[in-house]
């Protein structure tokens, strides 16, 4: 029995209420309400394998970023209400990480099958309350059951290790424990694949799980706990708690039961999560900021540079911690490659993500007036811009597919991440001018290099301070691959098997065997 209640939301009232509300669709006026399962449109937060709503009633709301239109609400959970899902992921603990790890794969396959079932629902959830493109939603989807598939396989394999001992009578094995509960923090820009990549890695190992989707976008996260409860994972196994992330985070940080945190999102919150989360020693996976470089030589093959640089920068409506932010081009190639990026860039379709174009509305004004801020600053200092250059006709948090030319050094963009559909590129000399100011960041999550020179490729991957280094190509992502970044771009890695380790403690046990 789950030790869990809300005040005035006693087990069925809270469970009966939303079903009522469910049943009687959502929210009728607004498009969520066209989903061919309005049961994935949830608003409670699901704690403890129920659905709970805030005693205070408040509530967050969230809106269309194509139209501004509102979509619904969640409830919006106070410090006492989110802990109490630490205490239910905390007292489903001992049944989860007891379970026999094919128990724990075969829920997770299910779990797997089931967003596969309702992929088109799920996508169209996206894009209402994120705004990408359908394609890139359904792409989205796809990505993130491919974490629950692997993590319903990886389940399986945590091996005990025997150690040849070096002690006269002693024999010794190593063997690998969930760490208890593992909460998750996780962004608007891939709000169902950063929720799955870390979840399904926390309870395959045998952790459960207290997750905070952002409040830009908590309807994708709301909905796959509504498929995970459907393919039988336990109740308090995996709880989404919905409110401001300073108030419903807190109470995990300071608990010592919560044992690993996972984040991704800002460098600056992440930083602070890290200070936080030092007081009670918890494990750490952190995914952080990008300001991927993009390194173009001239002996590369350019058109497929060029087309390999749209994907690189345009993606995700550029809101992509994997997306080019600063391109250094080779002078010899330096003007025809300005020239055909641009060329590309400004037949980019802009629109909202249910009519599918290239470039999807940005997720709110702040970003839309960071991407004004670095053009500003980057034309100020010189830089000339070939395509786009502001924010774009079909509204107000469109904005145009920007191409900036001749970008000095230190100008902001080539700085800091811009997070939107603004690239900026600059020429080079020689390959160690390259290297350097792609290396000069804090940031290290990812670069792109574009070259046909074997031994250049062996070089620079070596060279190149980043967690992942992409050559000749853009795709690099899936479940099978260490996601992660060096330097201040993050901590740990996310996928594969290392995606585990973070939720795993090892123990040796030496016993004495004459
Ligand atoms: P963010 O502001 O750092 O938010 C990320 C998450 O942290 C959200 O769930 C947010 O909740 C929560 N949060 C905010 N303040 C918090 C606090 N004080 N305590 C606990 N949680 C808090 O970042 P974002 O704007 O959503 O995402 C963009 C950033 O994420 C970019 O810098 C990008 O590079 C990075 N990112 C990195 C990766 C990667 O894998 N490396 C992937 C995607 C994004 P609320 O939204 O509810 O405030």
């Amino acid at each position: 029995m789950i030790p869990l209640s809300l005040p005035g939301h006693d087990r069925t009232g809270s469970r009966h209420r939303e079903e009522a509300v469910s049943e009687a669709i959502a929210f009728p006026k607004s498009p969520l309400a066209g989903l061919r399962d309005p049961r994935l449109v949830r608003q409670f937060s699901y704690v403890g394998g129920r659905w709970v709503a805030a005693a205070s009633g408040e509530t967050i709301a969230v809106t269309d970023p194509a139209t501004g239109d509102f979509l619904g609400e969640v409830t919006s959970l106070s410090a006492e209400e989110s802990a109490l899902a630490a205490d239910a992921a905390a007292a489903a603990f001992p049944g989860w990480a007891g379970a026999l790890p094919q128990e724990r794969g075969r829920l997770l396959r299910r779990w797997h099958e089931l967003i596969l079932e309702n992929r088109e629902d799920l996508a169209r959830l996206m894009v209402l309350e994120q705004g990408k493109p359908i394609s890139e939603a359904r792409g989205e989807i796809d990505y993130a059951a491919s974490f629950v598939d692997y993590y319903a396989e990886e389940a399986k394999r945590p091996n005990i290790e025997s150690v040849t001992s070096h002690l006269p009578d002693a024999e010794m094995e190593v063997w690998l424990e969930p760490v208890g509960v593992a909460a998750l923090i996780t962004p608007w820009n891939f709000p169902s694949a950063m929720l799955t990549r870390k979840a399904a890695a926390a309870l395959a190992a045998g952790c459960t799980v207290v997750a905070h989707p952002s409040h830009e976008t908590p309807f994708s996260a709301l909905a796959l706990a509504e498929l995970a409860e459907r393919a039988g994972v336990p109740a308090g196994a995996f709880n989404v708690v919905t409110g401001s992330a300073r108030i419903v985070v807190e109470p995990w940080l300071s608990d010592p039961r919560v044992r690993a945190l996972s984040f991704t999102g800002s460098t600056e919150i992440g930083r602070h999560l890290y200070r936080r989360c030092g007081d009670t020693v918890k494990r750490i996976v952190m995914e952080l900021g990008g300001h991927a470089p993009f390194l173009l030589f001239a002996d590369a093959d350019l058109d497929r540079a060029v087309d390999e640089a749209v994907k690189a920068k345009f993606a995700t409506s550029g809101q992509d911690c994997l997306g080019a932010n600063r391109f250094l081009v080779e002078r010899p190639v330096y003007a025809e490659f300005c020239e055909r990026f641009a060329a590309q860039a400004r037949v980019l379709s802009v629109d909202a993500g249910m009519k599918d174009p290239d470039i999807g509305p940005l997720t709110n004004e702040k970003a839309v007036r960071k991407q004004e801020e670095h053009v500003a600053d980057a034309l100020a200092r010189g830089a000339r811009c070939l395509a786009g250059g502001g924010r774009h006709e079909k509204g107000p948090l469109f904005f145009a597919p920007t191409v900036l030319v001749d970008v000095p050094a230190d100008a902001l963009i080539l700085r800091e991440e811009t997070f939107g559909p603004v690239a900026a590129i600059a020429p080079f000399d020689t390959e160690a001018e390259a290297l350097a100011r792609a290396n000069d960041s804090e940031y290290g999550l990812i670069a792109y290099l574009h070259t046909r020179d074997p031994r250049r490729i062996y070089r620079l991957s070596r060279a190149l301070q980043y967690g992942m280094v992409a050559v000749n190509r853009t795709k690099v992502t899936g479940a099978p691959i260490p996601f992660g970044g060096m330097k201040q771009s993050g901590i740990g890695r996310e996928g594969a098997r290392h995606g585990m380790q973070a939720f795993m403690d090892i123990k040796y046990v030496c016993r004495d065997w004459a």
